[in-house]
């Protein structure tokens, strides 16, 4: 059996028996990794500052048959202020959910993995955060291979557009001669297209600054959050959470 070293943080968890939890890390050389953390709801386990959700740190783990385990941890961040904070919570919840199921096991990707520590980062001070989850599934999507076609038409690169509309199916925007190419595709208002174009391009932080009229954010979770959905395997289940609070914080 192996012994390995490796940097990485926890996207996810589930308990296991009486005291233990296997942990979903993501690591930059070795991606998303499953390991048990034996004994870890224990008092005064010696593993249970670094595997918190968000923990990043240094472990040691022994390669397994089926599963491997953690043998020492050492935390370096414990982004604490998303797990005190209900509505960071819930985000970074979603957002690690998305990554999580996303990504393969063992598809190692050092970019992955800069982005998503960004995102923690910039997680626990971001004002506007259902704006940030919209950043984060356009990067997300962009990152994984998915940047949608926001320039010209991605039937006809046609780029005089009067009436746009987006196709989660064809990922990108439809111009109003090939609305039949896909007839779900939905009309966009030439706001959101700007916006979105910006989000694509523009740093992570650099977007924190903006303000966005509440229309605007409407209008790109319908098309964002579909767009995710057509892409991700199963639906995420935090995504129903997140709706809750919505709800409660607009009344
Ligand atoms: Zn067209």
């Amino acid at each position: 059996m192996g012994l390995y070293t490796t940097e990485a943080v926890v996207v996810g968890y589930r308990d296991l028996g009486e005291a233990d939890r296997i942990l979903t890390l993501f690591s930059p050389e070795r991606g998303k990794i499953h390991a048990v953390a034996r004994g870890v709801r224990r008092p005064r386990s010696p593993l249970m500052a670094g595997t918190q959700l968000f923990s990043y740190s240094k472990f040691l783990l022994v390669e397994g048959r089926n599963l491997d385990s953690i043998s020492q941890c050492e935390l370096k961040e414990s982004f604490f202020r998303i797990r005190e904070d209900l509505d960071r919570m819930a985000y970074g919840s979603y957002f690690a959910e998305l990554l999580r199921i996303s990504t393969r096991e063992s598809e190692k990707s050092e970019e992955l993995f800069r982005f998503f520590m960004k995102v923690l980062y910039l997680l626990q001070v971001w004002e506007d955060l259902e704006f940030m989850a919209r950043i984060f599934e356009l990067k997300l999507m962009a990152l994984q291979g998915y940047t949608p076609q926001l320039s010209h038409c991605v039937n006809c690169r046609n780029d005089e557009l009067k009436e746009i509309r987006f196709s989660h199916a064809l990922g990108g925007i439809l111009c109003e001669k090939c609305r039949g190419s896909d007839e779900k595709s939905v009309v966009i208002s030439r706001a959101v297209l700007m916006m979105m174009r910006r989000m694509l391009k523009g740093k992570f932080e650099d977007l924190a600054k903006l303000k966005v009229e509440d229309g605007v954010k409407e209008e790109l979770k319908a098309v964002l959050t579909g767009f995710v959905l057509h892409h991700m395997e199963r639906k995420p289940r935090t995504l129903r959470f997140l709706d809750d609070i919505a709800k409660i914080s607009h009344k």
